[in-house]
C-alpha cells in the first residue's frame, strides 16, 4: 500500500482554457482560427483534454510559404546571433518546465515523474547544446549552408523530446521548419509554439501544423520542403521514403527498433535486473530503443529471473499525475488491445507469462509483462511491441547472444551487461546497431548522435554528426585574378 500524491494541474488546465481548449495551427508567428478537427484524451482517464484542427492543404501550403519568407533571414543571422535565440528557447523550456510536463503527462498518459525529471530536462539540454553549435556554425561548418525549409513529422511516445530533437539542430543551423506533432499528442508543440514567441523567434521560423497521417503525408510531398525529417514506425517511414523518392528532397529517418538486452553469465544481476526496470518499462516500453529482447546466459537465466519476477511485484501503476508511480497509461485503447493480442498470441505460441500489478480500470493501461522463453520466430520476438512488454530468450555462449541479438529487421540500439570489459566490448563491436550501452541502459545526451542502421533508420539526432543532417556542403572555388 502507499499514498498517492498527486501533481496539482491548475496551471496546465488554465493554459487550455485560455485557448478555450480549442487550437488552430501555428503559422508565421500567429494562431490560426480553430478549425474542424479531433479531440486530444487523456490516455490515463479516457476524458478529452482539448480540440484540434486537422490540417489541410491550404494550412500545410500557408506554413511552408511563411517558413519560406522567413528562412532566408534566419540564416542570414550571424551565428552568435541565431545562438542567443536558441539560448532564450532553453530558458524559456526551463522557466515553465512544471507547467510543460504537466500538459505531457495529460496528454500522452505518460508519468509526471518521467516528463519532470526526463522529458523536459533534456529538452532543455538539446536547445543549449544547439545553442553552442549556432554560436560556432561559422567556424566549425564553414563551407556548408543550411539545407533551407524543413518538414518534420513526429510520434506521440515523447511528443516534447522528440521536438527539440528535431527543431534544435534545424534552428540552430539557420534552417525554418514545418513541424506535426502527431495526432494524439499535439499540445505540448503548441505550447511550445506559443513560448517561442514570448521568447522572441522570429515569426515563419517556426510553423506547427496539427492533424493525422494524412497531414504528415502533405508535409512529406510538399514541394517547399527541401528536406524532411521523419520519426515514427518502420511502415510510415517506408512510405515517406517512397513519396519523396525522385523528389531532390534530403530525408533522415528515425524509426523503429526491437533491441537486444544481453545479459552474460558474469553480470551483475542485480544491476541488470534494475537495468530491465529501465529498459522496458521506462514509458510503458513505448521508447524506440527499449531493451524488449532480453538475452539471458543460461547459467544465470534462473537467478536473473527469479529477481526480476520479485521486482516485478514492487512496480507501481497508476495515473499520469501521481508522483509515485513507476508505470501509467499506455497511449489509447487500440494500442493497449495491440499489445494485449501480441501477448495472448506469444502465449498460445508456448511462451511463459509473468505479469504482476493491478491496473486502474479507467484509461488504457497494461500490467508490466515479461514473456519467458518466447520462440524466436514468434512474433512477440520479432516484431516491435511497443508496450510494457520483454520476451526473455537464453543463449549458451557469446557468439549465439550476437547471433540472436542480430536476428532482426532493426539495428536501432543494444544494451550489454558483464564484469567482464574485454567481453562487452567485444560483443559491443559485433551487434549491429546504432548506439551500444554497457552495463547501462537508454542513456541519451544531446551531444551523442542517435539514430540506427537497417530498418531502424538513417541520420543522427544530436552532436555534430546530427549537425550535417540540417546542413548541405558548398564547393566553392572562386577566381581571385583574372588575366587580361
Ligand atoms: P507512426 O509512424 O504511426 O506516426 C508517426 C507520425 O507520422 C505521426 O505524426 C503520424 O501522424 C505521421 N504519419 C502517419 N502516416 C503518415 C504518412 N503516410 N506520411 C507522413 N506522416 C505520417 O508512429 P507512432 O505510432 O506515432 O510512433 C511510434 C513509432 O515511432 C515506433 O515505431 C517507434 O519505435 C518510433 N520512434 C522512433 C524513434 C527513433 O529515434 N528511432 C524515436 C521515437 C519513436
Amino acid at each position: 500500500d502507499y499514498a498517492p500524491s498527486t501533481e496539482d494541474d491548475s496551471a496546465a488546465r488554465a493554459w487550455l482554457a485560455s485557448h478555450d481548449a480549442r487550437f488552430g495551427h501555428f503559422i508565421d508567428g500567429a494562431f490560426t482560427k480553430p478549425a474542424e478537427g479531433f479531440d486530444t484524451l487523456e490516455p490515463a482517464t479516457g476524458n478529452p483534454l482539448a480540440q484540434v484542427s486537422q490540417g489541410v492543404t491550404a494550412d500545410v501550403d500557408a506554413a511552408f510559404k511563411a517558413a519560406r519568407r522567413a528562412q532566408k533571414g534566419w540564416a542570414a543571422l550571424p551565428g552568435h546571433e541565431r545562438a542567443l535565440k536558441l539560448y532564450a528557447l532553453a530558458r524559456i523550456i526551463q522557466r515553465n518546465s512544471r507547467l510543460i510536463a504537466v500538459v505531457e503527462a495529460l496528454d500522452n498518459g505518460k508519468s509526471i515523474r518521467e516528463t519532470r525529471d526526463i522529458d523536459i530536462p533534456l529538452a532543455a539540454r538539446h536547445f543549449y547544446h544547439h545553442a553552442g553549435w549556432a554560436q560556432l556554425q561559422d567556424s566549425q561548418f564553414a563551407g556548408y549552408d543550411p539545407v533551407g525549409v524543413v518538414g518534420q513529422v513526429i510520434p506521440w511516445n515523447f511528443p516534447f523530446l522528440m521536438l527539440a530533437w528535431k527543431l534544435a539542430p534545424a534552428l540552430a543551423l539557420g534552417n525554418a521548419v514545418v513541424l506535426k506533432p502527431a495526432e494524439a499528442t499535439p499540445l505540448t508543440a503548441l505550447l511550445f509554439a506559443e513560448l517561442a514567441q514570448a521568447a522572441g523567434l522570429p515569426a515563419g521560423v517556426l510553423n506547427i501544423v496539427t492533424g493525422d497521417g494524412e497531414t504528415g503525408a502533405l508535409i512529406a510531398a510538399h514541394e517547399g520542403a527541401d528536406k524532411v525529417a521523419f520519426t515514427g514506425s518502420t511502415e510510415v517511414g517506408r512510405r515517406i521514403r517512397e513519396a519523396t523518392a525522385g523528389q531532390g528532397k534530403s530525408l533522415t529517418l528515425e524509426l523503429g527498433g526491437k533491441s537486444p538486452f544481453i545479459v552474460c553469465e558474469d553480470a551483475d544481476i542485480d544491476a541488470a535486473v534494475e537495468g530491465v526496470v529501465d529498459a522496458i518499462w521506462f514509458n510503458q516500453g513505448q521508447v524506440c530503443c527499449a531493451g524488449s529482447r532480453l538475452l539471458v546466459q543460461e547459467g544465470v537465466s534462473d537467478v536473473f529471473h527469479a529477481r526480476l519476477a520479485e521486482r516485478m511485484k514492487t512496480l507501481r501503476i497508476g495515473g499520469s499525475l501521481d508522483k509515485t508511480i513507476d508505470l501509467s497509461a499506455v497511449i489509447d485503447g487500440a494500442q493497449r488491445d495491440r499489445i494485449a493480442g501480441m501477448v495472448d498470441r506469444a502465449v498460445a505460441a508456448g511462451a511463459t507469462l509473468v505479469q504482476s500489478g493491478d491496473v486502474p480500470t479507467t484509461g488504457s493501461f497494461y500490467p508490466p509483462t515479461l514473456l519467458r522463453d518466447v520462440p524466436a520466430t514468434c512474433e512477440a520476438a520479432t516484431e516491435e511491441i511497443f508496450g510494457p512488454v520483454a520476451v526473455s530468450m537464453t543463449f549458451r555462449t557469446p557468439e549465439e547472444a550476437v547471433q540472436l541479438a542480430n536476428h532482426t529487421r532493426y539495428g536501432l540500439a543494444a544494451s550489454i551487461w558483464s564484469e567482464n570489459i574485454n567481453l562487452a566490448l567485444d560483443l559491443a563491436a559485433k551487434v549491429q546497431a546504432g548506439i551500444v550501452w554497457v552495463n547501462c541502459t537508454n542513456v541519451m545526451d544531446a551531444g551523442v548522435g542517435f539514430g540506427g542502421v537497417k530498418e531502424s533508420g538513417f541520420g543522427r539526432e544530436g552532436g555534430r554528426e546530427g549537425c550535417y543532417d540540417y546542413l548541405k556542403p558548398r564547393a566553392f572555388a572562386k577566381v581571385s585574378e583574372r588575366k587580361a
